[in-house]
């Protein structure tokens, strides 16, 4: 079953009098428990494209359906449920807020969803992403990788089923960006469907697929080895 399906999807930003045609028609179908590197220079609209897929902006054409539900033209006040039951977004910037400990940095999006904060579920959260050791550490006490892991146990709180990271090891070191492969790798061995856009080749083929965009269009596909389509 697809998770995402994109067909024609196109993005024009405009800077003053100028348009950008970040994305120039680009179709896409992800699996469910898909493992997805998303790699392209520098402007080819990956940001663009990963930003649509996780409902932060809309289209300017084509059509998006996220799990079946098509999306495409839903306002902001529709997008944001679909977000935050659907999808957690890693970004290479961490976002965290300064003056909250790792646990509940990790926790603060049950409070928006205005779900009851549950210490066992941050507990399972803190596990998963091999920071119990940290859980009361302000976010400037923890190194790059550990404010990355707590970035990805916040996405995964609000138990969406899609992860999206836009270059989530972009402001890390080598070693470090493979430690958060391997997290994203056992994410997928637990059946959520991980997208990520990335610089780095080399981890981007531990995915089961790679797309290659440049100039807003994907390149051709390479083989896919998704658990759907061996
Ligand atoms: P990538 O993530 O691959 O580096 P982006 O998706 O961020 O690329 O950007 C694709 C193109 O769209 C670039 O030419 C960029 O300058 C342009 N762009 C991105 N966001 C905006 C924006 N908010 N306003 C105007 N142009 C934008
Ligand atoms: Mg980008």
């Amino acid at each position: 079953m697809s998770v995402i399906d994109a067909s024609g999807l196109t993005k024009i930003y405009h800077r003053g009098a100028e348009e950008v045609h970040a994305l120039r028609g680009v179709s896409l179908s992800v699996q469910a428990g898909e493992f997805v590197s998303i790699v392209g220079p520098s402007g080819s609209g990956k940001t663009a494209l990963l930003n649509l897929l996780g409902c932060l902006d809309t289209p300017s054409g084509g059509t998006l359906s996220i799990n079946g539900t098509d999306v495409t033209n839903l306002p902001e006040s529709c997008r944001v449920i679909i977000r935050r039951a659907e999808i957690g977004f890693v970004f290479q910037q961490f976002f965290l807020i300064p003056t909250l400990s790792a646990k509940e940095n990790i926790l603060l999006p049950l409070t928006f969803s205005k779900k009851p904060v549950n210490e066992s579920r941050a507990q399972e959260i803190l596990d998963m992403v091999g920071l119990s050791h940290r859980a009361d550490h302000l976010p400037h006490e923890l190194s790059g990788g550990e404010m990355q892991r707590v970035a990805i146990g916040r996405a995964l709180v609000d138990d969406p089923k899609i992860v999206l990271a836009d270059e989530p090891t972009g402001n890390l070191d080598s070693h470090t960006a493979e430690q958060m492969y391997g997290i994203f790798e056992e994410l997928v061995h637990k059946g959520y469907t991980v997208v990520i856009v990335t610089h780095n080749t080399e981890l981007a083929h531990r995915a089961h697929r790679v797309i290659r965009l440049r100039d807003g269009l994907l390149e051709p596909d390479t083989p896919c080895s998704c658990p759907e389509n061996p």
